[in-house]
């Protein structure tokens, strides 16, 4: 029987790789520019780094989780997202004995057990960023900028950033308990899964997904209404800051992002592109999250991007497969030699070319070079071979031209740009 890959873990094959390898290429470089570091972090650890950081009442720990028990008897998890993993390794290795601050950016596959479906599935790929050690909004709103600025860099349109505050530990239970009385009185509306939210994590049910919960908390007060003095400087400045930035963003107090650890700021990037509705990305703040893995006080600020739904609205029109430079059609014994030599050293100058190994005719060497979309061919005819000449096609406008063999780098590098 044929062996296929799992539901919802999907194959990046070579057709696609090139927008993958253009936006993580294009991450690298905006993030390093705002002066993040790269941090790779294990794809395993233990389930408390998720149950304790992440929160016991949420999606991810309640549903998504890949747990299992090794060999040793421990309980491990897949990880469902990289900041815990990351604040684990800040407080692990001490990074803030070198300096309290730390920016730092990964890249990687995540893993949660949902439905899969269209833009969800099992296994998918997070760009992550966190800022650890500041308090000042004043990186709340550069952690954003630089996050539009990639996002506009990747080439992504109609963008909508959705900011909202979601208070601290010391105004949020006051919340709590408002939205949990509200929504107590229509508790009957709610699905079940909402209905259990509402005892345990009730901020929760402005994610539920079913229609009658939203209808439920459609006129819910709104948690700005409710922060305390502090979160409301810190909000307001984040606004400010913003608008410094020249950002433009709209208030969302229906926004709670899904993890229990986010305080203050909270954002979204909606994008609007073909028509639909879609969040690529969120984050926030989190000021408690170190406390609960770490016992430590360090606030930290950070976003993650879904690559597959990035990938899904980049441009259509946009190139992104790199076909060959040169195909090189040999038609004798000695012109083969001579086409190894001449692949290997166009190789080793990074010149993308492709060679017939079967020996085949010359038509059906040129229907090969024309298929694998290469944009000239270099003929190496018996009786050119002998003055040191091959003929070079350009597959674009059909045109050739007899040049010597010796010439074909040069020759090449002028008209292949960027080699
Ligand atoms: P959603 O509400 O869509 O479930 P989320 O709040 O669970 O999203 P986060 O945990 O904030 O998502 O992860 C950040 C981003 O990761 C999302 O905006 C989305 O682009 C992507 N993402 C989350 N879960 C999946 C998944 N199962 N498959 C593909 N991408 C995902
Ligand atoms: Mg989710």
């Amino acid at each position: 029987m044929e062996i296929k890959a799992i539901r919802g873990f999907n194959d990046i094959l070579p057709d696609e790789i090139g927008k993958w390898q253009f936006v993580e290429d294009t991450a690298r470089e905006v993030f390093e520019g705002f002066g993040f570091s790269e941090i790779r972090i294990p794809i395993i650890e233990r389930t408390e780094l998720f149950s304790r950081g992440i929160g016991e009442v949420t999606d991810i720990v309640e549903k998504e989780m890949y747990t299992f028990t090794d060999k040793s008897g421990n309980s491990l998890t897949l990880r469902p997202e990289a900041t815990a993993s990351i604040a684990r390794a800040y407080i692990e290795h001490q990074l803030y004995t070198f300096d309290p601050v730390a920016k730092l950016y990964c890249i990687g596959p995540m893993f949660r057990y949902e439905k899969p479906q269209k833009g969800r599935y099992r296994q998918f790929y997070q760009i992550d960023a966190e800022v650890f050690g500041v308090e000042n909004p004043m990186v709340d709103a550069e952690i954003i900028l630089m996050l539009i600025h990639f996002l506009k860099k990747v080439g992504l349109e109609k963008l909508e950033l959705q900011i909202n505050s979601l208070g601290c530990r010391a105004c949020r239970p006051r919340y709590r308990e408002e939205l949990k009385n509200f929504l107590t009185k229509r508790s009957f509306q709610l699905c079940e899964d909402c209905q259990r939210r509402l005892h345990t994590n009730p901020l929760r049910i402005f994610d539920c997904k079913v229609e009658t919960c939203q209808e439920a908390i459609a006129d819910a007060p709104r948690v700005v209404d409710y922060i305390c003095d502090e979160c409301h400087k810190h909000f307001n400045k984040v606004k400010e800051y913003l608008g410094m930035a020249g950002l433009t963003f709209i208030l969302n107090p229906r926004m709670v992002r899904g993890l229990d650890y986010y305080t203050r700021t909270a954002f979204e990037v909606v994008s609007y592109q073909l028509g639909a509705q879609n969040a690529v990305t969120g984050g926030g703040r989190y000021d408690n999250l170190f406390q609960e893995i770490g016992g430590l006080d360090v606030p930290g600020i950070g976003f993650a991007i879904g690559m597959e739904r990035l990938i899904s609205l980049l441009p259509k029109e946009k190139e992104f497969f790199r076909y060959p430079h040169l195909f090189v059609a040999a038609l004798s014994e000695e012109a083969y030699r001579e086409a190894y030599q001449l692949v290997n050293q166009l190789h080793l100058q990074g010149i993308r070319t492709e060679l017939d190994y079967e020996g085949k005719s010359l038509k059906s060497q040129m229907r090969r070079a024309n298929k694998l979309k290469a944009r000239y061919v270099l003929i190496l005819g018996e009786e050119e071979l002998k003055r040191g000449r091959a003929a070079l096609r350009n597959m674009e406008d059909k045109s050739q031209e007899e040049i010597p063999i010796s010439d074909i780098l040069n020759v090449i590098k002028g008209k292949v740009k960027g080699v």
